[in-house]
């Protein structure tokens, strides 16, 4: 501005705010800073924690939606542009969103002064992470480029999907072949991908590796299912073109819009989002429809994972430990317990151990949870064992707190401050399917076994690989679960197996034990299998501590 123009009125300005709001994603603003009043474009209150696009008290306000973190920075610049010490903001710093996440911003501006007094601060602001419209690598429009398709165009009950794809292990396709390469098969896969898609509809790239697709015109998700059908072979023509140099699969997941109650840009992402994963988690190279009653399970076990994190912060509350009768076959005399987990919390009741171990497993909290139970599950031992010195206490281990834990230690701390006898332990090794017995694992058992605690190995028979477990792990006892025991006395051929089972035990000097015996007459076609320990409702079902002390010590 020349010195010796009319310097723009504070009206003036704030009108051409207003002018250019439809016009532009980025906010313009005006900082009155003479009369402490700030005003910005009225499209930066949907998604900015700002109280309104116009006001007062302007370093206070601002404090109540920038990142706290950079207030400190923000202040500072603002007191040298008032103290005239620069004339020029350039500032990176974070604003909060609306539902207060910290977004990354970069705000210009210039003074405006007329002689020696300031005028006006005016500038412009926006968003770094979403600049980018375009993705350079692929050559397709952004995540940016598809919020604002999906806020201008979707209506509730509209009919129409979003179809998202992903390229299935790609990071190993970079790991292997380097960065370049696969940048060179994401534009392949994204030429391929645009090269099956109507004119009508529309293809981003999301992240990485993924691409979605917006199909807002009336198809069903059975369109969806056909085009995504047609994409992978597209992609198998695309990896024989590359001579096999790299063979990859792509995964997707359909969201039919006509399934979504909230339409903001942040759910429908969530929600496709999840379609992909389900795709991925059900084994890659196949589509996934949304299913809403598959997504409630999702939500509660996300809700489970919450409460099991809480409880595990707050003392595990909720989890207890129960104790089931292990019997001694020959003598029918009690041998010891099996110690088994139970968790309850609100709103979910009690919640039985198949559904929370896995997710302890996958959220890690095993390790903490699993400890937990060892310490209680030991100290019950050490009090039972004056009265009956022969009493072996089990307890159930996964995998994942043998390998990613200090668990040799743990378990012989826990062993210690019992003052036990290692020889009352037994380990039992539950067979999830995370199970694999790489030298790594099969060290860390041989060590406990070498200080002197026994191993079994559980669920005997239902997994597939258990005889080259039987080999590399050389546990003490193997226990037979339930769902074979069952089966094996409905079915002569099954039993005809487990007797099979119990001689290959015998010759192999491994413990035999039979789980999930229920009543006498099962008991009675078991017995002539000879097993060495026997479990089951027939002799006690898991009970608390105090009710196995009353019903299985003696007086
Ligand atoms: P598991 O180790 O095979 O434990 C035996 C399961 O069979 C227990 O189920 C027990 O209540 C049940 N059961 C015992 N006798 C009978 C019977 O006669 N009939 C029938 N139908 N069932 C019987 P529960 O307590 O629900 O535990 C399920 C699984 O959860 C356990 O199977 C084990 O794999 C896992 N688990 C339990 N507690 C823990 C723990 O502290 N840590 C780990 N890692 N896993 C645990
Ligand atoms: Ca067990
Ligand atoms: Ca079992």
């Amino acid at each position: 501005m020349s010195p010796n123009s009319e310097p723009i009125s504070a009206e003036e300005l704030r009108r051409f705010i207003d002018l250019m709001n439809p016009c532009i994603d980025d906010c313009l603003y005006v900082y009155d800073i003479q009369n402490d009043y700030y005003y910005i474009s009225p499209h930066a209150t949907q998604r900015y924690a700002i109280p309104q696009n116009g006001f007062h008290n302007v370093v206070e306000t601002l404090a109540s939606f920038v990142y706290p973190p950079d207030m400190e920075l923000l202040s500072d610049d603002i007191r040298q542009l008032i103290e005239g010490v620069k004339d020029y903001h350039n500032l990176e710093y974070r604003w909060l969103s609306k539902t207060g996440d910290p977004i990354w911003i970069n705000c210009r501006g210039r003074i405006v002064r007329q002689g020696e007094r300031d005028l006006y601060l005016v500038g412009c602001i926006n968003e770094i992470g979403v600049r980018q419209k375009a993705d350079n690598v692929s050559g397709l429009l952004s995540v940016s480029s598809f919020r604002r398709n999906l806020e201008k165009n979707y209506y509730r009950g509209m009919k129409g999907y979003l179809l998202r794809i992903g390229i299935d292990d790609f990071r190993e396709i970079n790991a292997k072949m380097g960065f370049e390469y696969g940048d060179q098969i994401l534009r392949q896969v994204a030429d391929c991908l645009s090269s099956y898609i109507a004119p009508e509809n529309r293809l981003y790239r999301l992240v990485a590796d993924e691409f979605v697709i917006s199909h807002i015109y009336g198809s069903t998700a059975q369109d969806a299912l056909d085009l995504y059908r047609r994409l992978r072979r597209g992609m198998d023509d695309l990896v024989e073109d590359n001579l096999y140099e790299t063979v990859f699969t792509i995964s997707g997941g359909i969201l039919p819009f006509d399934q979504i109650d909230d339409p903001s840009f942040s759910n429908v992402t969530k929600l496709s989002e999840f379609t992909l994963n389900m795709a991925k988690q059900m084994g890659k190279n196949r589509c996934y429809i949304f299913s809403a009653s598959d997504y409630e399970q999702f939500l509660r076990r996300q809700d489970l994972t919450t409460a099991l994190r809480w409880s595990v912060n707050h003392g595990f509350q909720g989890f207890e430990v129960h104790y089931q009768p292990l019997i001694h076959t020959g003598s029918q005399k009690l041998y010891g317990a099996e110690a088994l987990m139970r968790f309850h919390a609100e709103p979910f009741g009690n919640v039985p151990p198949s559904e929370i171990v896995p997710l302890l497993e996958e959220s890690g909290l095993i390790i903490p949870v699993g400890r937990h139970i060892l310490n209680q599950a030991l100290k019950a031992c050490a009090d039972i064992l004056p009265v009956l010195p022969d009493f072996h206490m089990s307890v159930n281990v996964s995998y994942i707190q043998v390998i990613k834990s200090d668990f040799v230690n743990d378990v012989m701390q826990a062993v210690s401050a019992c003052g036990l006898d290692p020889s009352h332990v037994i380990l039992e090794l539950t067979e999830s399917g995370k199970l694999e017995s790489d030298s790594r694992f099969t060290r860390l058992w041989t060590r406990l076994k070498d200080k002197g605690i026994r191993l079994a190995l559980d669920d005997f028979g239902t997994g597939y690989s258990n005889f080259h477990y039987l080999n590399d792990l050389q546990p003490h006892i193997i226990k037979i679960d339930r769902s074979f025991t069952s089966q094996s006395l409905t079915n002569e051929y099954d039993y005809h197996l487990l007797s099979l089972m119990r001689g290959m035990a015998q010759k192999l000097h491994l413990n035999f034990c039979i789980e999930g015996v229920e009543n006498l007459d099962e008991l009675e076609r078991l017995l002539p299998l000879n097993p060495d320990y026997c479990q089951g409702y027939h002799f006690g079902r898991p009970c608390p501590y105090e009710q196995f002390v009353a019903n299985f010590l003696p007086g």
